[in-house]
């Protein structure tokens, strides 16, 4: 008999199941009618920053972000790209970012350039080389990353789009960062990331981000701020932790006089039969 491996997720975008969750692993510690009535007493404003609010945090946090981390076995997670193909993702998952591979497609992409441009565009970025190896950005809610930082998705790697920016200006009257653009599909993928690969001071931020939720519910003051967990996920990974991808129609475009980048190619060839949508 196969067993079941328990798979808890948690999705960012799902407010309500995760503040419902709380009550699973973190009831003790939490809703003790002492601390609920300090919190419901003093009103006090709820941060995710600064945790001085809640009574005996040194331990609490620690703690609190303990429960949270042996509860879920993934966080949902989104990584906005533009490659040409998504077999490699699919074949080999997500690898964290290789400079090498980077420049490779740089010179391809500009061969028409002078040489000499490109190196020194090349060595301007040296310094990222190294601090960058091997991490994944991605981020626990599309919706806003389409909204407030689809850089990614319309141009590709951020090291690329730095390394194009620094051949524009002198000599030349191209903006090259454009030429990003014509290559590749801008794509989301939709993953979900084991627990482990997760570092522990992210892990703790997004423990300080559902304190801060739970926090503001229990004091009826909201702070109407909303924000969602940024992961920097430093190995590969696997590609069964891919669940879905889909490539955005419209992306907010910070980097261009026209404020709405539109995306042409909304299907690829990995993308599922249109008979198995719903
Ligand atoms: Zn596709």
């Amino acid at each position: 008999m196969k067993v079941e491996m328990t798979h808890r997720v948690l999705d960012w975008r799902n407010r309500r199941a995760w503040l419902q969750h709380i009550r699973s692993y973190a009831k003790p510690l939490l809703l003790t009618p002492k601390l609920v009535a300090v919190l419901e007493r003093r009103r006090p404003q709820c941060w995710s920053d600064v945790m001085e609010w809640l009574p005996d945090h040194h331990d609490l946090v620690p703690e609190f972000c303990d429960r949270m981390s042996s509860y879920y076995t993934h966080f949902k997670a989104f990584h906005g790209c533009r490659p040409e193909s998504l077999s490699s993702y699919y074949d080999h998952g997500l690898r964290g970012q290789n400079a090498d591979s980077i420049i490779k497609k740089f010179r391809q992409l500009f061969a028409d350039l002078p040489p000499a441009s490109l190196d020194r565009a090349i060595e301007k970025m040296q310094h990222r080389e190294s601090s960058e190896r091997g991490k994944t950005w991605l981020s626990g809610d599309d919706r806003q990353m389409v909204r407030d930082f689809g850089h990614y998705i319309i141009n590709g790697s951020e090291y690329l789009l730095a390394l194009a920016a620094k051949l524009s200006g002198g000599h030349y009257e191209e903006d090259y960062r454009l030429r990003l653009r014509t290559i590749g599909i801008p794509t989301v993928l939709e993953v979900d990331i084991p627990i482990e690969l997760i570092p522990p001071a992210q892990k703790l931020e997004v423990a300080k981000m559902i304190l801060s939720e739970w926090g503001q519910l229990r004091t009826k003051r909201p702070l109407g701020i909303s924000s969602s967990p940024c992961y920097v996920v430093r190995s590969d990974i696997p590609a069964e932790c891919i669940k879905a991808h889909y490539h955005p129609a419209r992306i907010r475009d910070f980097h261009h006089c026209i404020p709405t980048y539109i995306n042409k190619t909304v299907r690829c060839d990995h993308c599922p039969p249109a008979s198995e949508l719903a």
